[in-house]
């Protein structure tokens, strides 16, 4: 058995791992890689093996960067079985079905600015009819329940609660006796809403993610608090409050916070609305799939009078245009979540552009802000903004709940992988989903830990797994 690294080694995005199991090739994740556009154009359209030769894929979560190239697979010839949960095929069909969706728009726009200063068309990613193939390949499979995918090579998810649906993988290869386990993204040890990372038994090798290696979140107890704070202070000065997040599981995260403060009447009177179509949908899979909440958010949700943890009566989600413009008609302080998490995109930059200028708003950021997005410059302080090519002056507020974050800190990473080597079985351990400088000091702390050797691949590496 053989890993190659191919994406997400010594950086965040593209996961890809291709293991070769005797005549065999499996891949774990095929995800998008989001960086500089001439690279990712190049890392995207092309594979560094021929697609119609993988047998098949196991997929560990829906995010873009672990689903978002997948119809790119099946475009260039992949014909076999994609293995997901229930919930991740749920969520990667309106991820990518989005994605190629606004993949065609956008080449229709770039590609009459290139014929007109004679430069050569760029091609498609895939089509929304790749997407339906490639959704038509996916075979659902549960937790914890193992299932063989090709003769001798079986495959068991675990809870890594890390958003709806997200596995950690077993496989186990019979020919050699030996077990892969690759974490996908590992969530939270004390999420509100989802499980905490389940433990992975037997493992010979690990290939695990390191995005925050170097780093120790805030308690997450007092998200709920300093939100509450947040959303008085903006009250009190007649302001609203701007919420960029990613559509799925850090909007339903928001929701379920302010949902709380509702309902036992923290929260000022506010009308609050989702505008995202995604997040809609995103939200109507996670009301459907109560097998991955934990058990906490299950009983508050039993005892709430609607039951609806995801909804309260302020409420409004927006899914067409004219409702959304409709919101910035409205004389009355809002509260608005909206796409894109990181002010690269999406219908959050209308309402930005309508507010960033009034010194009562405050936008509140509730994730990562990547170098050189515009959610970035603005926390750093920025003067002003380039919105729709207008600079516009920034004199609203910012803030930010750092404490709701999706991937484990270093300490819950280390517990996840002291757990997964609890039979003192795993023999090497490969940091993946990270920079170089994270990996380098959550290496440095397994060492002292007494976990096994650590490796932290280049794209390219290869790791081979002894029977
Ligand atoms: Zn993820
Ligand atoms: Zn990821």
């Amino acid at each position: 058995m053989q890993v190659r690294f191919l994406g997400a080694a010594q950086r965040v995005t593209g996961s890809m791992h291709f293991v070769q199991c005797g005549r065999f090739r499996v891949l774990l994740d095929c995800g998008l890689y989001q960086g500089k556009r001439s690279e990712a154009y190049d890392i995207n359209h092309r594979f560094p093996f021929d697609p119609s030769q993988v047998d098949a894929v196991v997929l560990s979560h829906a995010h873009t960067d672990h689903s978002g190239n997948l119809p790119s697979l099946v475009r260039q010839g992949f014909r076999g079985k994609i293995y997901a949960t229930s919930a991740t095929r749920e969520l990667a069909g309106t991820l990518l079905f989005d994605a190629a969706k606004i993949q065609e728009s956008d080449l229709k726009y770039v590609n009459k600015h290139r014929r007109a200063k004679g430069e050569p068309e760029l091609h498609l990613l895939y089509s929304q009819e790749d997407v339906v193939k490639t959704i038509r390949a996916f075979r659902v499979k549960d937790y914890e329940e193992p299932f063989e995918i090709l003769p001798g090579l079986t495959v068991t998810f675990y809870d890594a609660g890390h958003m709806l649906g997200s596995a950690a993988t077993r496989l186990h290869w019979a020919e050699d006796n030996v077990t892969l386990v690759y974490s996908g993204d590992i969530g939270r040890y004390e999420d509100p809403m989802l499980c905490s990372p389940a433990v992975v038994p037997d493992a010979n090798y690990v290939i695990m993610e390191a995005t925050y290696g170097d780093r120790l979140h805030r308690d997450d107890h007092d998200a709920g608090e300093q939100l509450e704070t947040l959303c008085r202070e903006t009250w009190q000065r007649g302001g609203s409050l701007l919420i960029p997040a990613f559509s799925i599981g850090r909007t339903q995260h928001i929701v379920y916070l302010l949902n709380q403060l509702a309902e036992s009447g923290r929260l000022p009177p506010f009308k609050v609305f989702v505008d995202s179509p995604m997040a809609v949908d995103a939200t109507e899979v996670y009301r459907t799939h109560v097998e991955c909440f934990n058990e906490q958010f299950i009983q508050s949700i039993l005892q709430e009078d609607d039951r609806d943890p995801l909804g309260f009566r302020d409420l409004h989600y927006v899914r067409s245009q004219e409702h959304s413009k409709a919101i910035n008609r409205l004389d009355e302080p809002v509260i608005i979540i909206s796409a894109s998490g990181m002010l690269e995109g999406g219908r959050i930059l209308h309402h930005l552009k309508q507010r960033i200028d009034d010194p009562k708003t405050t936008i509140l950021f509730t994730g990562f802000q990547a170098q050189h997005t515009l959610g970035r410059r603005i926390l750093e302080g920025a003067e002003f903004a380039r919105l729709f090519g207008v600079e516009y002056p920034v004199h609203c507020r910012t803030a930010r709940l750092e404490s709701v974050s999706g991937h484990a800190d270093q300490s819950e990473l280390l517990r996840w992988l002291q757990a997964v080597n609890a039979a003192g079985q795993v023999r090497q351990v490969a940091l993946t989903h990270c920079e170089l400088e994270p990996a380098q000091v959550l290496a440095e702390k397994c060492q002292q830990a007494g976990l096994p050797p650590v490796i932290i691949p280049a794209r390219d590496d290869v790791m081979n797994l002894e029977p």
